[in-house]
């Protein structure tokens, strides 16, 4: 079913779940039990993130160093048709411009529709380790909004998908300020897009914010929250460097009072993603979604305790 329709017959919010495909080696049970622990709230798809092959070094006879481009993971295609096979669930696979020409992003297209896979995500995706900016595939597609035309445009628009795409409450780190982004997100909601769903946000009011601002430019589709419980004391520091987000300082001096006490910074990341979530949906939220990260333990207690 498309994601459009269920957001459109859905009386009642609903969790929205976020996987990353697993390393290579995992078998097919495996990735199949990790994923068991959600099935208990009947999570109507599952979103599976795609990633860019990464730059491996190797030493030649001689000394001399190789780069080769080299796949890590399970492809998020491999992973959507087990969670398939395996659960009858939808899927939505994302789709990233970078690493692949429109040609090649025309093939993936035929391949999701065999598959019977109505959703995609549809991003720009990071720059690759080792370069500094994100550089467009020739023959590719420089932003995310290109990418949702190309889709909506598969099979002469034959309306083949239903398209999400990414929005970013506290501002894309390249974004000069958050208008600007907002206009650039209208492009992507223009071009065809159903749906947004947010970047991690650890205040919801940024969130409430933002929401009235895309409101404000017109944007009418909903904006579906993205949450991820902290779940380590790196993570405060971490998190903002990788997502470009900030994490309010009663979380901080939370986390820095448990001090060595992992289980107990556990426990209030878990909680305060709870009383997030409690109060995205008394604000009346369609959905939530949640970057699971492939682990089910703090999610499975907070979706027992919100849903
Ligand atoms: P875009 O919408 O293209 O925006 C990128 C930047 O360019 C922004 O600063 C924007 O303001 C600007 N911009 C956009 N359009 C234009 C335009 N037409 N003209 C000028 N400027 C423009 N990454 C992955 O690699 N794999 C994933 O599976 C993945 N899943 C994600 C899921 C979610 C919900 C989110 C929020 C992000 C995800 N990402 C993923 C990260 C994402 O790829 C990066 O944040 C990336 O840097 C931007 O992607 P985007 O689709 O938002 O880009």
């Amino acid at each position: 079913m498309k994601i459009r329709d269920i957001l459109k017959e859905s009386k009642k919010a609903f969790p929205s779940l976020e996987i990353v495909p697993p390393m290579k080696g995992i078998t097919n049970a495996e990735l199949v039990e990790s994923v068991r622990p959600f099935m208990e709230f009947s999570p109507k798809y599952i979103n599976v993130t795609c990633h860019r092959d990464e730059y491996e070094f190797r030493q030649e006879p001689g000394g001399t160093f190789s780069r080769h481009l080299v796949r890590n993971k399970v492809s998020e295609v491999a992973v959507c048709g087990a969670l398939m096979s395996a659960y009858r669930i939808d899927v939505v696979p994302h789709m990233i411009c970078g690493g692949s020409t429109a040609d090649e992003i025309d093939s993936k297209l035929s391949d999701l529709k065999f598959m019977g896979i109505e959703n995609i995500m549809a991003l720009r995706g990071d720059c690759i380790v080792g370069e500094k900016r994100f550089v467009p595939t020739e023959g590719g597609y420089r932003y995310a909004n290109e990418l949702v035309e190309a889709i909506c445009a598969f099979e002469k628009g034959s309306d083949i998908f239903s398209i999400g795409v990414g929005g970013y409450p506290e501002k894309h780190f390249e974004a000069p300020n958050i208008e600007t982004d907002i206009e650039n997100l209208k492009k992507k909601v223009d071009a065809g897009a159903d749906y947004i769903i947010t970047q991690m946000f650890f205040d919801n009011r940024v969130f409430y914010d933002y929401v009235d601002k895309c409101r404000a430019a017109g944007i009418t589709v909903p904006v579906i929250p993205g949450l991820k419980p902290l779940t380590t004391a790196r993570q405060v520091s971490l998190l903002p460097e990788s997502f470009s987000i900030d994490i309010p300082v009663e979380l901080t001096s939370e986390i820095r009072a448990a001090g060595d006490n992992r289980e107990f910074v556990y426990q209030i990341g878990t909680d305060w993603c709870i009383a997030q979530c409690r109060d995205l949906l008394a604000h009346g939220v369609p959905a939530v979604h949640f970057y699971t990260m492939g682990k089910a333990g703090n999610i499975v207690r907070i979706l027992r305790e919100c849903f």
